[in-house]
């Protein structure tokens, strides 16, 4: 995993109860940097522990070469799989002023179980084109800083749940059952890069086992992270699909703070495509930094020279204002044409998804990389993530997929081999008005 600082070290108290757990704790903290004494989290100390935690994270300084997010705090919890969940809210009267439910939610393992994400009808009203599917979780926060992303940039501690055989059995064997349309289920929620954590937490063994005792499942590690090593010894990596957030150079450095170099994703890709795990690409979020024809040119040039993917996305930095994009992005970093085009698209772009760049600046940039793709490679899939219905009808032909049925990186039909498994319960993409 990755050699993490943590600032403090908190576990609450019901960790160990089972020797599972516990095991799973100490691989992870033995593999940590120069880690604290963990502090055992108790009815008693939780005031104090909330008290610190606001004061731990942003650190004043940090040792040089050390990401400042891999000193963010860890919180070692299990998820609460009672149902109904207890009721926090009394507990948060007496915490510190200042004191989130969310936090308190966070520190007892009330994370998000799985869910369904991207369904028609929302994203008809949100007119985005995507697939539905299933997403499961179990760390809330992230160990990477990417300003772009508010887990990685204030996140003030990482939440992680040990209690994954129960998470397995009681969570995701049902969703699985439940689901039958849903062939390749996403391993990804609440902000966190699971695999920064393998092979010591165990998630992606645990997960491929419980894939694999089903016929034709499937699941998808989403990640911007190399650390890829460990899935060579996995029983079941037949039944993962790779899927990486990649950018080019200057976002990695400058915007994906804590990620590594840009290529090292794709020489990770290489690794993974030489033990038989297929691999596939998202360029999401593209940023139009400075010289990003450049910048982009380079990094496709780089990606198709070093690996095979099955696919590669587009999805330009979206889900923001031209406000949010001036608090969190340094605006002197990107393009001053793209950056006044966004800044004049202010009353254009109000209440739109996919803001702050308009239209036709984010059409100009897809059609961009997607030459830069189809000049060195002209088979490769080619999708828009979760884009406009306008934007897949004018760049459908370019892309060379048809928005209702495309294959794309991380969809829930998408399975290993370049195929789609349409079936009954899923034979279209949220493209469709209609769901099957
Ligand atoms: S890759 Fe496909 S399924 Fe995944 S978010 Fe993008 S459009 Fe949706």
């Amino acid at each position: 995993m990755y050699p993490l600082s943590p600032a403090r070290i908190y576990v609450l108290e019901r960790v160990y109860q089972d020797s599972r757990w516990v095991k799973r704790l100490e691989r992870i903290l033995r593999s940590l940097n120069n880690a604290p004494d963990p502090v055992i989290i108790t009815g008693k100390n939780l005031p104090e522990v909330l008290e610190e935690l606001k004061t731990l994270w942003p650190p004043a300084t940090v040792p040089p070469e050390l990401p400042k997010s891999f000193t963010r705090p860890l919180v070692f919890t299990t998820m609460e799989l009672h149902l109904p969940r207890p009721n926090l809210k009394n507990l948060l009267d007496k915490c510190p002023k200042g004191t989130s439910l969310g936090e308190l939610e966070n520190i007892y393992g009330h994370m998000s179980t799985a869910i369904d994400q991207h369904p028609h009808s929302r994203d008809q009203e949100n007119n985005c084109v995507c697939w539905p599917t299933y997403n499961f979780g179990t760390i809330v926060g992230c160990s990477h800083g990417c300003l772009y992303c508010g887990e990685g940039r204030e996140g003030k501690f990482l939440s992680v749940a040990l209690n994954l055989e129960e998470i397995m059995e009681k969570v995701v064997r049902p969703v699985i059952e439940a689901n039958p349309w849903n062939r390749v289920f996403r391993m990804i929620l609440q902000g966190a890069d699971l695999i920064t954590f393998e092979p010591e937490y165990g998630l992606f063994d645990l997960f491929s086992q419980t894939l694999a005792s089903y016929p034709e499942r499937y699941g998808h590690f989403h990640t911007s992270s190399a650390n890829v090593d460990w899935l060579a010894e996995l029983k079941h990596k037949e039944r993962l699909v790779g899927v990486w957030s990649v950018s080019c150079e200057k976002v990695a450095q400058e915007i994906e703070l804590g990620t590594g170099k840009a290529t090292d994703r794709f020489d990770a890709a290489r690794k993974c495509q030489e033990i038989g795990i297929p691999v596939r690409f998202k360029f999401k979020p593209v940023i139009p930094v400075k010289d990003w024809q450049k910048e982009y040119a380079a990094v496709i040039d780089y990606a198709l020279k070093n690996t095979q993917p099955e696919s590669i996305g587009f999805c330009l930095y979206i889900w923001n204002t031209f406000e949010s994009m001036s608090r969190t992005l340094p605006l002197d970093l990107l393009d001053p044409e793209c950056v006044q085009a966004a800044r004049e698209a202010q009353e254009e772009m109000k209440g739109k998804r996919c803001g702050p760049f308009p239209h036709e600046t984010r059409k100009n940039i897809y059609r961009f990389l997607i030459q830069e793709v189809r000049r060195r490679n002209k088979e490769i899939l080619l999708y828009l993530s979760t884009e406009t219905r306008e934007m897949w009808d004018e760049l459908k032909d370019e892309l060379g997929q048809d928005p209702r049925f495309y294959i794309c990186g991380c969809s829930s039909v998408a399975v290993p081999g370049k195929k789609l498994a349409l079936n009954p319960g899923l034979r279209y993409s949220t493209y469709n008005v209609t769901p099957v």
